[in-house]
This record gives structure tokens, C-alpha cells and sequence, in this order.
């Protein structure tokens, strides 16, 4: 999450021209999932959700997963990934994941998945923390942002009342993986697991200050005004995670992380709602 070391990045080339040919393709990107789409019930590409910046219009990506029916209301979660355009990680981490429950379609059985793999399409497109607009979008929520995803974002968090909400960061600060742990109470016993199946593929970052806050055991219970999470007067509040993997780690063990940790939450929190009518 941090961007100290951000303003001193050299600048390989400025110019317009280099700079628009270097930009990442959203399409190519996204290109997995249309196929799997096209093909699959379950697997819905929610077009539409078009937004304008800089003259030009974007589409913020969405896609519902619906699993395998479960109990009785579907369980709802949002994930949010790639709202600082430079952390490519969770972004592709989150792509992977989909595909693998194509494939072991079990894993979200009883879930509605909403995902939002690009949350700041320019910024991801340009590769800066930023969108277009120069603002980080992670600073904006629930604060009467005029910044278009931001808004987009909102009426989605707003519409869909999550159950859970799960966002995924890349912090070039630290040397291990962690994650920030709000909302509902029992969101501390799904983030402890899910750091531990994280922790086959990458350490956990166990220092006392993280990121400038104090952290317990690669816990983070404080957080960043302005930061995506539900809306402010929500309640019940959802769990809400933000997980966060150290950017010089190797890619593979980066997303295998993320992975490892975003299905280790569905597991166990599916756990939690079953056992919950019992209690
Ligand atoms: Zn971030």
C-alpha cells in the first residue's frame, strides 16, 4: 500500500506517443475470462459498467460467479483487485482464481461471487498507483468522491450488501505477506488461516509496525481513511479483508499465495455459516 518509493521511480520515457504504446491491454488481459464466459452458466461477464476520463470512455470489468447451490440464500462476496494501477499481482491473482473455479466448481458452492478485477482501469492500463485523473482511488471512499470508478465502485458496494468483502494489494515495502483485518468480528478467524495457507507459498511479514501501523502476527486492525469497504452505515458489518503480498517476491509464488488465501476464506467462512443456525 505504500507509495514512498513511488516519486522516486525514474521516468524511462514521458513522452505522450511512448507512453500510450506502452500501455497495458485490458482486452488481452481480460481475454480468459470472456472465453470462459461465453461458455460457461456460471460465469456471467456483467458488461456495461462504463465510466469517462479524459474524453475517453472505460469499462470497470465485472463478473458474478454463482456457485453451486449451497444453503439457503447464496452467500455474497465482492473482489476488488488492481485499484492501485501498479499491482498487477492481485489482479492476475484474481483472474487465476476465477479460472480455478471453473475448474473445481465445489469451491464456490453456495457463494455469489461478484469480482471486479480492475478496479482502476487507467491507472492499470497506464501502470501507475493512480487513475488518469492522478488520484489514488484507495483514499476516495465514502468521502463524496467525484472520481467515476469511485462512484461506480460505491453503488455496487451499496447495491449488493456483501456478505464479505476481499481486496487484494501489493506493498513494495515489505518482505512478507499480511493483510488488514476489519468489520465483523469474525473476520480475525478468517484472515489468521488464510495467512497461513498463504504462508506454503510466501513468509508471513511478522514485524511489530507494518506499513506504519501496528500489526500483529501479519494482522493489521487499523487502516487508511477513504480505503474500499462497505458502505459506512452498514450493519451487520461484512468481514473485510485486504490482503497484501510483497512485490519482490516471484510472480507464480505471489499469485499462488493469493490464491491459496482467497480459497482457504471460502472454506472456512462457508464453515461459519453452516455451524452459525446451531449456536
Ligand atoms: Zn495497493
Amino acid at each position: 500500500m505504500s507509495a514512498t518509493s513511488l516519486s522516486a521511480m525514474p521516468q524511462l520515457d514521458s513522452s505522450p506517443l511512448a507512453s500510450t504504446l506502452d500501455r497495458r491491454s485490458i482486452p488481452d488481459l481480460l481475454a480468459p475470462l470472456e472465453r470462459i464466459a461465453a461458455r460457461s452458466p456460471s460465469l456471467v461477464a456483467n458488461h456495461g459498467a462504463n465510466f469517462e476520463s479524459g474524453g475517453e470512455t472505460h469499462e470497470l470489468p465485472r463478473y458474478l460467479l454463482i456457485g453451486p447451490k449451497g444453503g439457503d440464500e447464496p452467500i455474497r462476496i465482492g473482489l476488488f483487485a488492481g485499484i492501485h494501477g501498479d499491482e498487477p499481482e492481485g489482479v492476475h491473482a484474481l483472474i487465476k482464481f476465477i479460472s480455478l473455479l471453473e475448474l473445481k466448481p465445489d469451491l464456490a458452492t453456495g457463494y455469489c461471487l461478484f469480482l471486479y478485477p480492475v478496479c482502476n482501469p487507467t491507472g492499470f492500463e497506464d501502470r501507475t498507483r493512480q487513475s488518469r485523473s492522478g488520484k489514488d482511488l484507495n483514499r476516495e471512499f465514502w468521502r463524496g468522491s467525484i472520481e467515476a470508478e469511485v462512484r461506480l465502485l460505491q453503488s455496487e458496494l451499496v447495491a449488493h450488501s456483501f456478505d464479505g468483502i476481499i481486496s487484494l494489494h501489493t506493498d513494495d515495502t515489505s518482505h512478507g505477506f499480511y493483510g488488514y483485518a476489519h468489520g465483523a468480528t469474525l473476520t480475525r478467524s478468517l484472515i489468521e488461516p488464510a495467512l497461513d495457507s498463504a504462508g506454503q507459498f510466501l513468509p508471513r511479514n511478522e514485524l511489530d509496525v507494518i506499513d506504519g501501523f501496528r500489526a500483529c502476527k501479519g494482522i493489521i486492525r487499523d487502516g487508511y481513511d477513504g480505503a474500499l469497504c462497505a458502505p459506512p452505515k452498514v450493519r451487520p458489518r461484512p468481514f473485510e479483508i485486504t490482503l497484501e503480498t510483497p512485490s519482490a517476491a516471484p510472480t507464480y509464488l505471489k499469485e499462488a499465495a493469493f490464491v491459496a488465501a482467497l480459497r482457504t476464506i471460502l472454506l472456512r467462512y462457508r464453515e461459519f455459516i453452516a455451524y452459525a443456525p446451531n449456536l
